[in-house]
């Protein structure tokens, strides 16, 4: 079953639980896999890098 987490942030694409997605820390926005190699892995808000999805921090982002 397909669950959303949410949408990147660049391209609104909806991003799926067991999706390659980037997240940023700081900001909880999240990245698409493409988005992130356009973005070259930091975050286009803060700058920080970009770290990838893991199932806890999508329970916080669900949240
Ligand atoms: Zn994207
Ligand atoms: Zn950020």
């Amino acid at each position: 079953m397909a669950f959303v987490v949410g949408r990147c942030l660049r391209c609104g694409k909806k991003i799926y639980k067991d999706s390659e997605a980037y997240l940023c820390e700081s900001c909880k926005i999240l990245i698409c896999d493409i988005c992130n190699k356009k973005v070259k892995n930091v975050c286009p808000i803060c700058r920080k890098p970009l770290s990838e999805l893991t199932f806890p921090l999508i329970k916080i982002i669900a949240l």
